[in-house]
Parts: C-alpha cells; structure tokens; sequence
C-alpha cells in the first residue's frame, strides 16, 4: 500500500485562461524519493503546496498513510516542508530553529534531539549562530535539519539547491539523498534540473502544462522518453524521422530498432552518444564545431541541411571541416 496516493489533483487560480494543475496522479511508496521536473510554470509547485497542505485543490484527493488529508491543514498532515528560501527564523539560533518543530517534546527531550539532527547533518558546531552567519549551504542543512528532526514519513522540499552554487548543488544533493535514505523518510523533491533529478531520484515524474506528461525511473525517462517534449527536457536528443513498422524502423542512416512498437510515418530520437562517427573523405556529413569536455567531445555535425549533436569518447579527434559518416546504434525511440 503506497505511502501517499495522489488523485486527479486540479488547481486553477483566479484570472488565469488554464489549470495551474491539471488531473495530477501519483503514488509514493514508504522512504521513496520522487522528483517533480518540469520548466519553470509547469505547476511543480502548486503541487508540491497542495500535498503540504498550503494551497487547497479544486478537485481531487490527498491520501497520506491510510487517511484522507484533502482537507487538514499542514500542521495536521505530518508532512514536512523544505521550502525554496528555507524559512529559517532570522532571530533563533541555529539549534533553536532545529528545536522549533519539538515544542511537544520535553524540554531536555527536544534539545538532545536537535543536536542529534545539528550532527547528523554536519553543524554541532554552529548551534548557536544566528542562520545569517552561516552560509547558504549550512542554511539549507539547518532547513532540512528542522523538517527531519520530528521524523517525518514524508517530506516535500521545493528546489532546496537553488540558491547554492554549482559544487554545493551537487555536494548537498547526495548528501540530502544520503540523509533521507538512513532516516526513511520518503521525499518528493521539485526541481526544474533535469540533471538533479536522474542523480537523486528513485523515480521521476515529468510536468508540462500542469499535467505529468511521464512518470518513471531515470533509467525508464532517459532510455525510452514518450514525447519530443520528454526527449528534449530530459538531456538531449536529435529528432530523425521515418518509417516504423511494429518494433523496427526505417530511417536515412539504415533500419534500426525501436524501444516500443510503432507504425508508419514516425519522428525518432536518438541520443548524441548513440551517434558514431567514422571519418571519410566521401562522407555525407561535415564537422560544424566541437566543445572538448575532457572526458568525452561534443560534436555538432551537419548532413543534409540539418544539425546533429554527437558525443563521442576522447579517443576520437576530428578538426572541423572533417567529412564524416554517421552511423547509429542500439534502439532509437518513436515519439508521439
Ligand atoms: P512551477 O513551480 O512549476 O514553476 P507553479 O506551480 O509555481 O509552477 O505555477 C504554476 C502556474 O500557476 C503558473 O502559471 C503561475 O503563474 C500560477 N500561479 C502559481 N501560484 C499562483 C498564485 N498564488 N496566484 C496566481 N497564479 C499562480
Ligand atoms: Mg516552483
């Protein structure tokens, strides 16, 4: 039995021609990490707000830990809440802010628990800094400190890393991870990178439009994407058309297999490292510009008036200019 089940949620604020959200289903299971992607205005966080309890839906139901919580509001959800600017109170210090959520607890009962949650996210140093002395990255540990320290069974957290640098982003990723993983608790965590969420995630649902357009494990989104939208979102992709027929294709570099069955005229992508380059004098297409990444090369190679994006191994070098053929392997995906 899923730990939160997510009916046919739909939210629509006033003044605007469409639905924030529009017939969003999900289920998380006990200690699962879900991930909400989408762009910016997809309604990621309308989403995440109404399973907190801070936005009321218009239509569908909210079913946490066997109980139907549609209607409670956040304190009595049990929920807890990382928000985007983490919320800390400016003037508690550092371990009060963490002690804040245990006023239920015994005195004694509540600060040792704070601590507990203070070492476990690496601060028992700076339990009596104010949160403006500590940098960003401490700040959202201390965010994240305060939500775990009640132990909740789910937490929600609404782009925790957008205020952190690039190293911090991808330093408190796997730490937060780490974190959720040893306490168990189950998180939905809203991002709009696409990169964080094929790193933290146990299973991704892709937003667009108020609606999930894709729901599944990173593996499942990136190997097999449903739509171009899907495919673009998610890392990169060259759009190929062609032929299907059942689970192979026809296309202009050969016939190729599919992820999925599919019939007649069909665009497909196909992922820059599913392309292979093979210099040659009298080859179709031509090198347009390179990027050196270290541990792979970014090609951008045109054929037939349209522009490809390859990755290729450091073992390869081509200058631009080089006259190339392409050739693709493994399965290509049909999209709708
Ligand atoms: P995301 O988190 O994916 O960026 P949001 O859930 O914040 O998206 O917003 C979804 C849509 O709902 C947007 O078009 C946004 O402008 C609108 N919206 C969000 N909150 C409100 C609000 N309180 N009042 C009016 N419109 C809102
Ligand atoms: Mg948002």
């Amino acid at each position: 039995k899923p730990l939160l089940e997510v009916d046919r949620l739909r939210k629509s604020f006033p003044h605007a021609s469409t639905a924030a959200v529009e017939r969003v289903s999900l289920a998380l299971g006990e200690g699962e990490l879900l991930a909400l992607l989408g762009p910016s205005g997809c309604g990621k966080t309308t989403t995440l707000r109404m399973i907190g309890g801070f936005e009321t839906p218009d239509e569908g139901t909210i079913t946490f830990d066997g109980h139907d919580i549609t209607g409670l509001p956040p304190e009595a959800r049990g929920i807890g809440f990382v928000f985007q600017d983490y919320a800390l109170f400016p003037h508690l210090s550092v371990l009060d802010n963490v002690r804040f959520g245990l006023r239920k607890l015994p005195r004694a009962q509540a600060r040792s628990r704070a601590e507990e949650m203070l070492k476990l996210v690496g601060l028992s140093d700076l339990g009596r800094r104010r949160p403006h002395q500590l940098s960003g990255g401490q700040q959202q540990r201390v965010a994240l400190a305060r939500a775990l320290a009640v132990a909740p069974q789910l937490i929600l957290l609404d782009e925790p890393f957008s205020n952190l640098d690039a190293k911090m982003r991808i330093e408190t990723r796997q730490e937060v991870r780490r974190l959720l993983k040893s306490t168990g608790s189950a998180g939905i965590l809203v991002t709009h990178d696409q990169e964080e969420a094929l790193a933290l995630a146990d299973r991704i649902a892709v937003m667009d439009g108020g609606r999930i357009v894709q729901l599944g494990t990173p593996d499942e989104i990136y190997r097999n994407p449903v739509s171009e939208f899907v495919a673009n979102f998610i890392g990169r992709s060259n759009i190929v058309s062609g032929r299907a027929e059942g689970m192979n294709v026809h296309t202009p570099f050969g016939d190729l297999p599919m992820t999925r069955a599919a019939n007649g005229s069909v665009s497909l992508a196909v992922r820059p490292e599913q392309i292979m380059l093979e210099a040659d004098p009298n080859g179709a297409a031509v090198i347009v510009g390179r990027e050196f990444r270290g541990h792979d090369q970014i090609y951008w190679v045109s054929k037939d008036e349209t522009c490809f994006v390859v990755i290729s191994g450091p073992g390869q070098d081509h200058p631009d200019g080089t006259r190339v053929n392409m050739r693709i392997c493994d399965c290509v995906v049909p999209l709708t």
